[in-house]
């Protein structure tokens, strides 16, 4: 869902060359790599750390990427090793190198509990297991149908693209703090995106890298998964980012997973927070209409046509936010004929 905000201040034009690096603050390397799909690109971080690096996150796991990276090996690293890898969140574009790199230059990768553990759980789950969860959580929620059949029938695609997991990680937890070059950068933990997405913010000159939990020119996915299927995300997203917003200067230069590094911190979580408050407004009004499944509510939120991949984000996001208002007491939720409907209380 799109959610321009013109007002952020952008203090860099554009990407450095896929395999090359800038500097946006000082040791912190900004490092950008091309996706071959809708999402276009993804920022990569590398902190200068005395004799090597500090990377955070790793790229989609791909022949295109491990080219990318055997550029910067050989143009931006000054010939010193990586030898600490952070992973932000479990998502293919961020974890997806993590076990190549950490055999390459035998270094350690730092994850959140919480991140590690999906990691895990998605992972090792079989087809069919993954085909049937499918089927039976979306089925609920009024998914029926091709698209949903699509869906189900593609399997475990995240082990597909991500055959082989980073080794088990050292784990980080929100309120650590990791040493780099002598600098403190404290781990910060956003949630309704990822269970448990580090962002790292560096206190003595305000950089906070905040991999997908802060986006300048997108709001980003939020997903319900058939494991905690009652998940109110939207909430999780929106306090978490309020938290964040409490903790940090608005000056702060925010460096995202995706788009440009902008000033305007606050302002881009009001705007974020505003927008699925606006979001659960109108699922409230359709459910105020009649009894509704996530499903019927996919218009109203996404005004779009959707592909069966965006429809699968899409109805995960249309179950956050039902969630979300079931947990204020807004609606209730009633099963009929295997389909949960939603309506006003
Ligand atoms: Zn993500």
């Amino acid at each position: 869902m799109s959610a321009v905000n013109p007002t952020l201040q952008y203090p860099f034009d554009s990407a450095p060359p896929a395999g090359q690096r800038l500097e946006i603050a000082p040791g912190v390397y900004w490092l950008y790599f091309p996706l071959p799909f809708a999402l276009d690109h993804i920022n990569l971080w590398l902190l200068a750390d005395g004799d090597g690096w500090t990377l955070v996150d790793t790229g989609f796991s791909s022949a295109h990427t491990r080219g990318i990276w055997e550029t910067v090996f050989r143009d931006a690293l000054d010939g010193k090793p990586i030898h600490r890898i952070v992973v932000t969140h479990y998502h293919p574009d961020h974890i997806g190198q993590a076990g190549w790199l950490a055999e390459r230059f035998a270094a350690p990768v730092l994850m959140t509990r919480g991140e590690w553990d999906l990691t895990t759980r998605i992972h090792q789950a079989s087809d069919a297991q993954v085909g049937n969860d499918f089927r039976a959580f979306f089925g609920l929620h009024g998914l029926e149908g091709e698209d949903l059949e699509a869906m189900a029938n593609r399997g475990n695609t995240y082990r597909r693209i991500m055959p082989e997991l980073p080794p088990t990680p050292e784990f980080i937890a929100g309120g650590d703090t990791l040493t780099v070059d002598g600098d403190a950068w404290r781990i910060l933990i956003g949630r309704g995106h990822a269970p448990e997405h580090a962002c790292l913010y560096r206190e003595r000159d305000r950089v906070l890298i905040s991999g997908d939990q802060v986006l300048p020119k997108i709001s980003s996915n939020l997903s319900v998964r058939s494991h905690l299927p009652d998940e109110d995300a939207v909430g999780e997203f929106t306090g978490s980012l309020k938290a964040i917003k409490a903790e940090l200067p608005e000056d702060t230069l925010v460096a995202p997973a995706h788009g440009l590094p902008f000033h305007g911190l606050h302002q881009r979580i009001d705007a974020l927070c505003g927008h699925h408050e606006e979001q659960l407004d109108a699922a409230l009004q359709v459910c105020r209409a009649g009894p509704t499944t996530a499903f019927d509510l996919l218009p109203v939120l996404f005004r779009r046509e959707l592909d069966s991949h965006q429809t699968m984000f899409a109805m995960s996001e249309s179950i956050a936010h039902l969630n979300s208002l079931m947990a204020r007491g807004d609606v209730q939720r009633q099963q009929r004929q295997g389909r949960l409907y939603f309506s006003a209380a």
